[in-house]
């Protein structure tokens, strides 16, 4: 069963005449655990017409590069051969989203497609929503708790926050109903064609390449299910004490498949509540994954400008960064130095040649990392996009709502005023001999060097 609540009827009207129903897969890029495929297949069943899932690739995705591009592409590679099981034809296109989708649209009965929080893919679908003349469903298969059924506003920080997703997520665990082969011919619609090779694709769009992929991590729905069947058995039952430690590498990597939608959050819950592990790591890590990840999601939902310093940042953060706008500051980087890793800090410069490296540094470091940019830049709204910029290019996980989250937290959102200290006003402050103290953080610097 897919919760009503679930499901947002963008055009409502009957359906008339066309030959099949199709899924504009955007942000789900999985077939298992996917409920807009699952409404897609039963929408589908419910008019007797084929299904066809469409997929289309842009090459100017804001801030995204060749990193990003081929780890999204494996995923899109496991798409087509899990759709190929269930005997689902897939298209693949490259082009304008709007464009391409009303192409792919042209004769269908019904259009559905899952939800993306972030400014584009709203824009998107509210696009097509208007030039659409079929009925056109959008399906939210990327959070537990719909977003604005855990919240109608922007809420100020966790404490606010998880009462409200505790008190709805058992409403929203169930699992969307297991699919099957279809039995029908893989035929696509008259006029439209598939791009059948996503590398190969990808290799002729004009494609910003200035960042290399990363072999650290491949992407698509089996590589995220190994990686948390591995953190389930070697890590989960020390997420409570060691997830915050950068040296002990005891986090899920969950984040790039959650992203790109490669992995379901309602999977990954379902999968964590089942192991066997303490009840107190199990929660440590669902506190992650069910309050602050969708707290991002909330923030990005109801503050249209979650990338600008000057809606992001709450006004008494803003106001006392702007009184301490000219204390001394002994270290000024500017962003090229920073992106090189060219500064007197060596933790700092570990955790920027992580991200550069490996596609993704620890938690812990990035909050470090966030805070130094604020101490060494003497604007803050320079440091908010420098932050912003260098996070986004780099992180494979870069552009998601915790991406925006996380950048905002490191500026006082979420957050609550602390003691009035220099440079940092009333912001939460950060330094080296914090690392020192908790964590053996020379190891954390020397593993990353052997491994840069
Ligand atoms: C400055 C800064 C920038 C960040 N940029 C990003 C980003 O670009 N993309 C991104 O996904 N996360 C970002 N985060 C949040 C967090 O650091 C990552 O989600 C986490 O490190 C991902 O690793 P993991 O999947 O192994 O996490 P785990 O510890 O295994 O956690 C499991 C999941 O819980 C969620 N989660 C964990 N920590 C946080 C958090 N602090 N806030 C929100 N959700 C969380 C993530 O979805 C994560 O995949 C940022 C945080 C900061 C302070």
């Amino acid at each position: 069963m897919i919760h009503h609540s679930r499901i947002r009827h963008l055009i409502g009207v009957p359906p008339e005449n066309g030959s099949y129903v199709l899924y504009w897969m955007q942000q789900a890029q999985r077939t298992e655990f996917n409920h807009a495929l699952a409404f897609a297949v039963q929408k589908a069943d419910e008019l007797d017409l084929p299904l066809v899932v469409g997929f289309v690739l842009i090459p100017d995705f804001p801030q995204a590069n060749l990193r990003h591009y081929r780890f999204m592409a494996e995923g899109i590679n496991d798409v087509r051969m899990g759709l190929e099981r269930l005997d689902i034809p897939f298209i693949l296109q490259a082009g304008e989203m709007v464009k391409s989708v009303l192409k792919l649209a042209e004769q269908a009965a019904w259009v559905v497609t899952d939800v993306g929080y972030l400014t584009l893919q709203r824009k998107w679908r509210d696009t097509v929503a208007k030039a659409l003349a079929c009925p056109f469903s959008a399906v939210e298969s990327d959070v537990i708790v719909p977003v604005s059924v855990a919240s109608e506003k922007p809420e100020i920080a966790a404490r606010t926050f998880r009462p409200r997703v505790l008190k709805n997520k058992d409403a929203f665990l169930n699992v969307p109903p297991v699919l099957h082969g279809r039995g029908r011919p893989l035929l696509l619609p008259e006029g439209v064609t598939d791009s059948a090779d996503v590398f190969e694709l990808i290799a002729r769009m004009p494609i910003n390449a200035s960042v290399s992929p990363v072999s650290s991590f491949k992407g698509g729905q089996q590589a995220a299910k190994i990686r948390l069947n591995r953190f389930i058995g070697q890590s989960l039952a020390d997420y409570e004490t060691l997830a915050r430690d950068p040296v002990a590498r005891c986090q899920s990597d969950m984040s790039p498949y959650l992203h790109f939608g490669h992995v379901s959050p309602v999977f990954i819950y379902q999968e964590i509540t089942a192991a066997d592990a303490p009840d107190a790591a199990k929660w440590a890590f669902l506190e992650q994954l069910l309050v602050r990840r969708e707290l991002s999601i909330n923030f990005v939902f109801y503050e249209p400008g979650y990338a600008r310093y000057e809606t992001a940042v709450p006004a008494w953060a803003r106001e006392s960064l702007e009184r301490h706008r000219s204390d001394p500051r002994p270290y000024v980087y500017s962003r090229d130095q920073l992106e090189q890793a060219q500064t007197h800090d060596a933790y700092w410069n570990a955790a920027q040649m992580e991200m550069a490296a490996t596609g993704k540094m620890h938690n812990y470091m990035r909050m470090y990392w966030g805070k130094k940019i604020m101490e060494w830049c003497e604007d803050p709204k320079e440091a908010f996009d420098i932050m912003l910029f260098l996070n986004n290019t780099h992180e494979l996980d870069g552009r998601d709502p915790n991406s925006y989250a996380g950048v905002a937290w490191c500026f006082g959102r979420h957050d609550r005023p602390w003691q009035e200290r220099p440079v940092f006003g009333k912001i939460r402050y950060m330094n080296a001999r914090g690392l020192e103290r908790k964590f053996r953080i020379a190891e954390y610097v020397e593993r990353v060097r052997a491994t840069s």
